[in-house]
């Protein structure tokens, strides 16, 4: 049976008013394993109602209370992970490891959102004019809304509403069309755990709900997270609607690595960027960048790793790497391998046209490597999200550094090096946000904000950490002189 998907509304599923679904396709298998429905602006507009008229009783509930459901939601969350990473597998393609990390990732976050009581305090100065207290008070907002995108469909929501929710905010899902299924099991998880009616809710769809949700005048701030043409719009969008507005964009990541790297650990590294959820992550490493002799031997052993990657579908406990995630999205990665072809990249890895055994019809992509990629190429400056490494070759750091600080992203960059006075100035001069040293995804934990800088990121407060908390609360200044 398939399920045709419900909204969540008001503390309990509901029929979209849609007049349109959305197929949903495991993409190895290519059955389908859901309708998601289209959901009008008439969908969004009872959520945020529902989510208005529960939050001045769910901000009066005191924090330690409402930190009490995310200790019962992290319960749930334990018992329930395999099912969890298991229904990311099915809706995104990824290996079941893969999907475990992520569901991992997602509790980390509940794990912060607990400690929200001792996060949102205010501050307060005695005497600061004669007989005169002045306090800051953090209060929450209403009604806030994330719109998440397919690649990590369980984790990216799970940044956001824990934490909004405990600091006494209401809130709105709008996940990805492409991978609405694990968003339906979390809300199940969130009935579970009984929250006052109102106080969370979902609605399935696609741009038009997403629309809905930005013009909304009871939404008060908005989290984004996608590609960065839309994560532009939702910024314009929710400016011109004066929304709070935090949009994580997408990325092209360099990876540098120095000739007096550990090789074999390097390429340990890089390869998990690269090639882990099949390129599809924010992080994802797309270009590495061999300085001086570090060319040769890396090339080499990329080459050699590359080549022996066990492609296959993610429910197999065998498999290192899984599908993309539609037969779109391998069309369009293919004509990205071409375009760099057609520009004078050797494809000396080519994952085009992949199969795989029992799996015919699925969105397979074999790992790529292009060698001999220059800056121009569009290869090395667009986002092909996918598992499609670039090799560059600059003769010196400095050169390194010029090409990785040309790319008009700037989510993460990565340095292989043993030498500390390399490590400091690549920190220090890389215009990108997340910064790994000896590390190929740095990926910030959920009491750190998650950076990101340039077209990668559009707003200033980032989403997780102290940040986060500054996002979904606001500063109340009171001045006090009793005669
Ligand atoms: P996407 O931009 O296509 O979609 C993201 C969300 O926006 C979805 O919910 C989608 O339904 C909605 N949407 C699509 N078009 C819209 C429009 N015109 N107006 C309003 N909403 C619209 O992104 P995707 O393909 O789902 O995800 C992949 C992208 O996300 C990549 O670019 C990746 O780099 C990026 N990403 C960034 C981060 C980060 O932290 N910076 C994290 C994960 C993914």
């Amino acid at each position: 049976m398939v399920k045709r998907l419900k909204n969540y509304i008001n503390g309990r599923f509901v029929e979209a008013s849609a007049d349109r679904y959305i197929p949903v396709h495991n993409p190895a298998t290519c059955q389908l394993i859901g309708e998601c429905p289209d959901s009008s602006r008439a969908d969004v507009d009872q959520a945020v109602k529902a989510a208005h008229a529960a939050f001045d009783e769910w901000r009066s509930t005191p924090v330690l209370s409402r930190a009490q459901y995310m200790h019962r939601l992290r319960n749930i969350l334990e018992e329930r992970f395999e099912d969890i990473s298991r229904v990311v597998v099915e809706e995104n393609g990824k290996t079941r490891d893969e999907a475990r990390g992520e569901v991992r990732r997602a509790i980390e976050s509940v794990d912060f959102a607990i400690s929200v009581p001792s996060l949102m305090r205010g501050y307060k100065v005695e005497d600061i004019s004669s007989g005169i207290d002045e306090t800051a008070e953090r209060q929450p907002l209403g009604v806030f809304a994330a719109i998440t995108p397919f690649n990590f469909p369980f984790m990216v929501p799970l940044w956001f509403l824990p934490t909004a929710i405990t600091c006494g905010n209401t809130y709105l899902i709008k996940p990805s069309p492409q991978t609405p299924l694990s968003m339906d099991l979390f809300y199940e998880i969130m009935d579970e755990i009984d929250l006052p009616e109102g106080v969370v809710n979902l609605v399935h769809g696609g741009a038009e709900a997403s629309q809905a949700v930005m013009e909304h005048p009871d939404v008060v701030g908005v989290s984004f997270v996608g590609s960065t043409p839309v994560a532009k719009i939702v910024y314009e969008t929710c400016g011109k609607h004066g929304k709070r507005v935090q949009a994580q964009g997408g990325a092209k990541n360099y990876i540098a690595v120095m000739p007096d790297a550990d090789m074999a650990a390097s390429v340990a590294n890089i390869m998990g960027s690269a090639f882990g959820c099949a390129g599809q992550r924010c992080l994802a490493g797309s270009v590495v960048v061999a300085v001086g002799d570090a060319y040769e031997p890396l090339k080499a052993e990329l080459l050699k790793r590359a080549s022996g990657l066990r492609v296959g579908y993610g429910l197999e406990e065998t498999t290192q790497m899984g599908t993309v995630i539609s037969d779109a999205a391998k069309q369009r990665i293919e004509g990205m391998i071409s375009a760099g072809e057609n520009e004078g990249a050797q494809v000396v890895l080519d994952g085009r046209g992949s199969t795989i055994e029992g799996f015919e019809a699925g969105s397979f992509v074999g790992p790529t490597i292009l060698d001999g990629v220059t800056s121009d190429m569009s290869v090395a400056r667009d986002e092909i999200f996918g598992p499609v490494l670039s090799i560059m070759h600059a003769e010196d750091f400095d050169s390194a550094v010029d090409m990785i600080n040309q790319s008009r992203y700037g989510n993460a960059a990565s340095l292989f090096t043993s030498n500390g006075k390399y490590a400091r100035e690549f920190k220090y001069r890389i215009r990108a946000g997340n910064i790994g040293i000896n590390v190929g995804v740095a990926a910030a934990t959920a009491s750190f904000p998650f950076g990101g800088q340039k077209e990668s990121f559009f707003g200033d407060l980032h989403g997780q950490g102290p940040d986060s908390i500054e996002f979904f609360t606001d500063k109340k200044i009171l001045i006090e002189r009793w005669l």
